[in-house]
């Protein structure tokens, strides 16, 4: 990193790392893990974490593990094992061989909870849940006592391994730790260690019927792989001091829990659980729809990682909840793109013209800058011949001076081509425009015409010598602001965020139009090759993102 980099990303917990740095705290070393569980594609509120952790362990020259915390059996999780892995390296970002599973530490578990038994501090409850519920009292009111809760290690023992060996049913006993049911932090009364689910888990089978909770296992998986950092989310503030708590019985280690802000997007949602009910009820095409959040999903919008990088860093990391508006996010990929995309010309709702004086048979060979700043992109053939497309929008049979287009009568500049003039609209029997005619100026290739002023310079294509392509415009899924607030975020998705233009025409040289490299359509936007839907012989076209920000023009 750059030094500006370095300042730009510096936050209160870099000043937490490098001050520990600083005392020779944990010798000197750091490692931070980042911490899925694998129940979800990832979106971009873990785009925040990833870049956190791998962040903090580049700069530090630490270590970073990837953890499926995976302590919930289900059986649907490889896929989402595969599919994280992948958009963690698709971000840029390597574990090496630091890729760990916390059901690998189901024994130490095991171990560690007997451990605490034989310590006094962890008891198996059997009061029922609408039980457990009423004595766990409320945020004025202390619990009460479990009447199981003085029962002997001997016994909590020897009921703790009938419950291992499945010999209690579903729900009949939990193991709890004892810590105090009048804590002002509900958390701490006396939580749920172990439970019995009578599931098979992806990575341990049958082995197990008891599963340990989220704040028992995530503590000793930190501390069993030697994290100096555990960075989380602010809602994780309140079960911070029953992870010292797990900690300080046990002697495993102690890493350090800090708590960030999670990252809101407006117009979207960042909760696998949500995103997993569009994907189930069908109201997206699957986790990677490019109007979905997740990584796979801006992915196959044409979200560069470098732009999702980018975007992480500009809003930094706070104790602050605050939701981001959605014109930062693309305002990071419109300059990705802006530098990175080559210049095309793609003709979205095409109506013919015609050059009369040009030659049936003739195609001239025009040229083009791939990007007109950067010379370096090279250049590109335009085949140019008699019968062209441009787009329906730029014709109007009559216009003010404002119309920068072609009008009846009017002259034109076509890009990186000739002036045209049009004497001729022709229409069918229902009054629709199907035909321009007009005549071009052979003397205005690359020079202005003499004493004639030109309204404009408008995009097109060859007719005989473009490519047919499918694009697909997207707008927001949720039409209100902050759908993950709603009562019923299904209420406000929102009914038009996909048009599906499929008659497009695009310039030839799109035929070799490559995934992951964007493409500035001229005039019209940013777009990338769809890696779902295209194939050799169609393309379909993923508009990435419009050319300026539409979201200050719609609030004005
Ligand atoms: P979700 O509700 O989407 O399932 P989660 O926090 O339960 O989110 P995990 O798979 O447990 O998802 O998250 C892995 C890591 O990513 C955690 O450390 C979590 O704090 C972090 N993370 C998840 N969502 C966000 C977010 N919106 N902003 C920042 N970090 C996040
Ligand atoms: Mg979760």
């Amino acid at each position: 990193m750059t030094e500006t980099e370095t300042k730009r990303s510096a936050n209160f917990i870099r000043h937490i790392v490098a001050e520990d740095l600083s005392n020779n705290k944990n010798n000197g070393k750091v490692a931070t893990r980042f911490p899925p569980e694998p129940n979800g594609y990832l979106h971009i509120g873990h785009a925040k974490s990833i870049c956190l952790n791998f962040g903090i362990a580049e700069e530090y020259q630490g270590t970073c593990n990837l953890r499926f915390d995976d302590t919930n059996p289900s059986k649907e999780e490889q896929e989402y094992i595969d599919a994280i892995k992948e958009d963690v390296r698709w971000l840029g970002f390597d574990w090496g061989a630091k890729e760990y599973y916390a059901s690998n530490y189901f024994d130490k578990f095991y171990d560690l909870a007997v451990a605490l038994i034989k310590q006094g501090k962890a008891y198996v409850c059997e009061l029922n849940a609408d039980q457990v519920r009423e004595y766990r009292g409320t945020l004025t009111e202390a619990g009460k006592n479990s009447p199981y809760r003085d029962r002997s290690i001997e016994e909590n023992l020897r009921l703790f391994s009938t419950m291992k060996n499945g010999e209690q049913e579903e729900g009949s006993a939990v193991l709890r730790a004892k810590i105090d049911m009048a804590s002002p932090n509900m958390n701490m009364r006396d939580p749920t260690i172990y439970r019995i689910r009578k599931i098979s888990h992806h990575q341990t089978g049958d082995k197990w019927c008891i599963y340990p909770m989220y704040d028992f296992a995530h503590c000793i998986s930190d501390a069993l792989e030697g994290i100096t950092h555990s960075l989380c989310t602010l809602e994780f503030a309140d079960h911070r001091p029953l992870y010292d708590w797990y900690l300080d019985q046990l002697d495993v280690g102690h890493p350090q829990q800090i708590e960030f802000s999670r990252l809101s997007l407006q117009h979207t949602i960042v909760s696998k659980r949500k995103l997993k009910l569009l994907v189930d009820k069908g109201y997206v095409d699957g986790w990677s729809d490019p109007r979905m959040p997740t990584l796979s999903g801006l992915r196959r919008r044409g979200f560069t990682p470098a732009s999702i990088r980018e975007f992480c860093k500009r809003i930094g990391v706070t104790k602050v909840d605050n939701s981001i508006e959605m014109a930062m996010l693309e305002s990071c990929i419109r300059d990705d793109l802006g530098d990175n995309a080559f210049r095309v010309m793609g003709v979205l709702k095409p109506i013919k013209l015609v050059i009369e004086n040009f030659d049936n048979d003739k195609t001239e060979t025009l040229n083009a800058p791939n990007h007109p700043q950067n010379e370096a992109m090279g250049t590109r053939p335009l085949p140019f011949t008699r019968e062209i497309y441009i787009d329906q929008d730029d014709f109007r049979e009559e216009a003010n001076r404002k119309y920068k287009r072609l009008v009846l009568g009017g002259e034109v500049r076509l890009r990186y081509g000739y002036v045209i003039k049009c004497h001729e609209a022709k229409k069918d029997e229902n009054g629709n425009i199907v035909e321009l005619r007009c005549t071009y100026d052979p003397e205005t290739l690359g020079k202005k015409p003499e004493g004639r002023k030109v309204r404009g310079v408008i995009h097109w294509v060859s007719a005989t010598e473009s490519i047919p392509a499918e694009v697909r415009l997207y707008g927001c899924l949720f039409s209100d602001t902050t759908p993950e607030t709603a009562a019923n975020f299904e209420d406000s998705i929102s009914e038009n965020s996909l048009t599906i233009l499929k008659d497009c025409r695009l310039e030839s040289s799109l035929v070799n139009a490559k995934l992951a490299q964007g493409y500035q359509f001229e005039r019209e936007g940013y777009f990338c090759l769809d890696s779902k839907y295209s194939s050799p012989e169609k393309k379909v076209f993923n508009l990435t993102v419009a050319l300026k920000d539409t979201w200050s023009k719609s609030a004005s």
